[in-house]
């Protein structure tokens, strides 16, 4: 447990497993008190007033081994990342001709276009935008290369969740290794310091400031069933210390939204008579967020409006999996990134992406290598939060019967073979046996400013860690718990 003597934390100071039973039961009640002390909880599947630790917010025992240099990689590439977003989101030919094979079939994402087609047509009436960002990435090492690599899985530029839980997990696990018998010193190195909260309060206080209307408020556009609204509170609570008074934050869902916005003269965004400076999107993602037309008709009056929207409809376009299939064809980066050296760290991060639509030979024979190879490949429809994948055999199932446009609605990637570590992962009333299990991390970071022009800031991250078998990678959806790294 000593520091290695030229101060670099190596694996060898990762505690050493199996722990002896007896220390994983302490540490297992350690724990759980931690997390219900602060607030480390979602609304129970059950109950609209009742929340509970662990149930939906499964968490790792310990922290879990990861590759310094690849941590810091991820962190240092965070500010082009966004800036990169930024400024897809203003390109209008870009992203229409990006989208144009995916709309002909999926008609969530059909809306969306529509929506950016009459924002633009009209005039965007908000110049300046925010993008709260995660980006998402696995340490991957296939069988031709030497060492492991990080690489991108996606960013998220709407809804980007769990920075408040990530934060309580880090201050968790550095108790459970204190208690562990781990020296303060060692714990500061191994243990990168975790503050993703302040940052995203940060970013909409900007914002909100930028707007320069003291009495105008912010609001957060919700599900109208929320089990995440702890994390959401958190960082709600942190703007109001920055300034914003508890009553200009509110909390509405698309179709209260509706009912309660309306659009002045001069295309500001009028809630029960008050100015809305910003919109903080933690729904709309999802085609179950617009049940019926008055959700949508409550998006396209905030896209049309003054307010500066977290993201705005532009980023949201930005953000699909087909967006990133076609950055990372040639020459796409670098229309955005102008230094050479800038673009290339960030493609360095990116893993094989296709197409496939196209009716090109190459694009023929990365298909056939999937439904050959179904384990190399992912099949991604245009959908967020989790669970819409295809991954194996069903994968190559759904290749095969995927007919004319419809494919233009999908992409492929190539699948990431994430490094393998062992943890405990701590579910409600399941056991907790040691478990091999693989990692992705998310750092998380804001770009702000109009076209051209904006200001990002990185900060804070959420390991998210799974069974070496699971296909699908999000807490929400059940098959990760939320982790931190031990950096070595
Ligand atoms: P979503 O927007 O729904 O989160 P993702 O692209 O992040 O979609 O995919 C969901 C999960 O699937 C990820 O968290 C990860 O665990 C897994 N996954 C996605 N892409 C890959 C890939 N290329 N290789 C391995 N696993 C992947
Ligand atoms: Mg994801
Ligand atoms: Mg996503």
């Amino acid at each position: 447990m000593s520091d290695s003597q030229d101060g670099r934390i190596l694996l060898a100071d990762y505690p050493k497993l199996p722990l002896p039973e007896d220390r994983t039961d302490f540490l297992v009640q350690e724990s759980l008190d931690f997390a219900h002390a602060h607030g480390l909880v979602m609304r129970t599947p059950q109950h609209i007033d009742r929340s509970d630790v662990c149930q939906n917010t499964p968490i790792a025992l310990l922290p879990s081994a990861f590759p310094r240099n690849l941590f810091e990689k991820a962190v240092n590439v965070q500010n082009l990342i966004a800036a990169l977003y930024h400024e897809v989101a203003y390109d209008y030919d870009f992203l229409m001709k990006t989208h144009e094979q995916v709309i002909k079939t999926d008609v969530f994402t059909k809306n969306l276009v529509e929506i950016f087609k009459k924002v633009q047509e009209e005039g965007n009436a908000q110049p300046v935008s925010l993008a709260i960002q995660r980006s998402d990435y696995m340490c991957h090492k296939d069988q031709f290369s030497a060492e492991y690599t990080l690489k991108q899985i996606e960013v998220n530029n709407i809804a980007s969740s769990m920075g408040a839980h990530a934060e309580r997990v880090s201050k968790m696990h550095y108790r459970n290794m204190s208690i562990l018998g781990y020296e303060k010193a060692l714990l500061n190195k191994s243990l990168p310091k975790n503050e993703p909260i302040s940052m995203i309060a940060e970013a909409l206080f900007v914002a909100w400031k930028h707007f320069d209307n003291p009495a105008a408020v912010v609001l957060v556009v919700v599900e109208t069933v929320n089990q995440n609204q702890i994390d959401q509170r958190v960082v709600e609570y942190e703007l109001e210390k920055l300034g914003v008074p508890p009553d200009q934050i509110v909390r509405r869902d698309l179709n209260q939204c509706n009912e309660s916005l309306r659009l002045s003269e001069t295309r500001g965004l009028m809630y029960h008579g008050s100015f809305v400076a910003v919109v903080y999107f933690r729904a709309g993602y999802s085609p179950d967020h617009y049940p019926t037309q008055a959700e949508w008709d409550a998006r396209l009056l905030i896209e049309r409006s003054t307010a500066i929207k977290a993201p705005w409809i532009g980023l949201q376009l930005a953000n699909t999996k087909k967006t990133q299939q076609v950055l990372a064809e040639d020459g796409a980066v670098e229309r955005f990134i102008g230094h050479p050296r800038e673009a290339a760290a960030i493609r360095s991060t990116f893993a094989g992406l296709w197409a496939i639509d196209q009716n090109d030979p190459l694009t023929r024979k990365i298909v056939q290598g999937a439904i050959n190879h179904p384990s190399r490949f992912v099949l991604k429809p245009q959908l967020e939060g989790g669970g819409g994948n295809f991954y194996g055999e069903p994968m190559a199932e759904k290749l095969k019967t995927l007919e004319g446009e419809e494919r233009g609605a999908y992409i492929l990637m190539e699948r990431l073979q994430p490094l393998v570590v062992e943890n405990y992962l701590i579910r409600a009333n399941q056991p907790h046996p040691l478990s091999k299990c693989v990692s992705e991390l998310g750092i998380y970071g804001y770009a702000f400013g109009k076209r051209g022009e904006c200001v990002t800031k990185t900060g804070g991250h959420l390991l998210r860690t799974k069974g070496e078998t699971v296909d699908e990678g999000g807490v929400a959806v059940g098959a990760a718990v939320i982790d931190s790294p031990f950096l070595y």
